[in-house]
Formats: C-alpha cells, sequence, structure tokens
C-alpha cells in the first residue's frame, strides 16, 4: 500500500485518562475531549454481573461477557482513534502519549477504588486505543511518539512548575488554573522541550510560594 510521506514538526498531546478517555491538544489552542461518562456509566453494572457470574463460577457465561464488553470498548476506541486522527491531519501533528509503563504507577494508585468505579482491566483499553491511534496514523503519514509519563500530569502547562492536581482541577503555585486532562495533554504536546525535569529544577524556587497564593476556579 502506497503510504504518503509527510514530515511535520507539530505536536498535539493525548491524555487519556479517566475523566475523559482522551484529551488531545495542542500546546496552544482548542483541544477536544473524550468523555468517559458513557463507559464509566456501562462499566460499572457490568463490573457487578461480572462479579456475580465469578461467585456463581459460571465460567462460560463469565467469557461470554468478558468478550461482549471487549467489543463494545473495542468499538469506542475506534471512533475515539478516528476522531483523534481526524484532528491531527487538521493540525498536521503528530501525536504524543504517555508511555503505558508510566501509566501503570497512577493505576497502582487508583487501585483502591478500582472495582467500584468500574474501572478495572482499565489499562487494556489504554493499549487497545494506543494500537489503533498507531496504525490509523501511519495510514495518514503521522506518527504516535511516546514520552515518559511521570511529570505530564503534575506539571502545569503554561509555566513548568509542579502543581497539584486534584480530579479535574489542577492548580499551579502561581496562579494558573487548568482542567487537569487538558493540562496534562497540552504537556505532552511539548514534552521535549518544556515539560522535563530540567525545567522543574530551574524552577524550583517559585515551588515555595505559599499555598494562600494559589487560586481556585471551578469548572463550569
Ligand atoms: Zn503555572
Amino acid at each position: 500500500m502506497e503510504v504518503p510521506q509527510v514530515q511535520t514538526i507539530n505536536r498535539i498531546g493525548c491524555d487519556r485518562g479517566q475523566n475523559n478517555l482522551a484529551v488531545v491538544a495542542p500546546a496552544k489552542g482548542f483541544g477536544k475531549f473524550f468523555s468517559g461518562k458513557e463507559v464509566k456509566h456501562r462499566r460499572r453494572p457490568n463490573q457487578k454481573r461480572r462479579q456475580s457470574l465469578q461467585s456463581a463460577k459460571k465460567f462460560r457465561a463469565l467469557k461470554k461477557w468478558d468478550k461482549r464488553e471487549r467489543r463494545w470498548m473495542e468499538s469506542v476506541n475506534h471512533t475515539i482513534s478516528s476522531k483523534v486522527v481526524r484532528f491531527a491531519q487538521y493540525l498536521n501533528a503528530d501525536v504524543v502519549i504517555e508511555d503505558l509503563e508510566g501509566c501503570r504507577d497512577t493505576m497502582k494508585q487508583r487501585k483502591k477504588n478500582r472495582v467500584d468505579s468500574g474501572e478495572s482491566r482499565h489499562s487494556w483499553a489504554y493499549y487497545s486505543l494506543e494500537q489503533k491511534l498507531d496504525y490509523k496514523l501511519a495510514l495518514k503519514g503521522l506518527r504516535i511518539i511516546k514520552r515518559p509519563a511521570p511529570y505530564t500530569s503534575k506539571s502545569c502547562s503554561t509555566c513548568g512548575t509542579l502543581g497539584e492536581r486534584k480530579g479535574h482541577d489542577f492548580n499551579c503555585p502561581n496562579g494558573h488554573y487548568h482542567n487537569a486532562d487538558l493540562n496534562a495533554a497540552r504537556n505532552l504536546s511539548r514534552w521535549d522541550g518544556f515539560c522535563c525535569s530540567l525545567d522543574l529544577k530551574r524552577d524550583a524556587p517559585q515551588w515555595r510560594v505559599p499555598v494562600d497564593a494559589r487560586i481556585h476556579v471551578p469548572l463550569g
């Protein structure tokens, strides 16, 4: 197959989160949100059903159930990846995503509320989305770029300082407020030049801004 050759230096970040299945954004300008609400909504009862099948030792039914859920999640990922690719084409940009290795660390932290919020086996869904993105981007002559995750959700996409992420909100000591997922996506898009441990070191004195100096702007 003939694959178009496009060389681009533009990048958009793609953060795969819990609040949103994915958020894609360039360093500046509008981003796109793919809400995870519907998935969570559907997964929670699925999870309950799954557990009851398991404790009743109905393994064949369980397998069937898992397959069905998997197929459904696959189709969700197909839709999302296609839309992300279209956005990438529109901006003629490669897509930067978190390395799954780093992703697993945050998964561990979330383990405690995993089962009841229907978020287990999440890493499989991440991986599936990544694969779909990869081949669909390649067909358009664009690339997927993987970056280590540790700082993408912890530093401010405006000034690079370490901040605090709480649910949907991100606040940095210098008073910048961001939607947490959008902040992470923006950081990914500029990872090489901006959001790295060196920048964090350089900005270190700014961490000492007192906590009270932060502003908090609630979402919507
Ligand atoms: Zn900031």
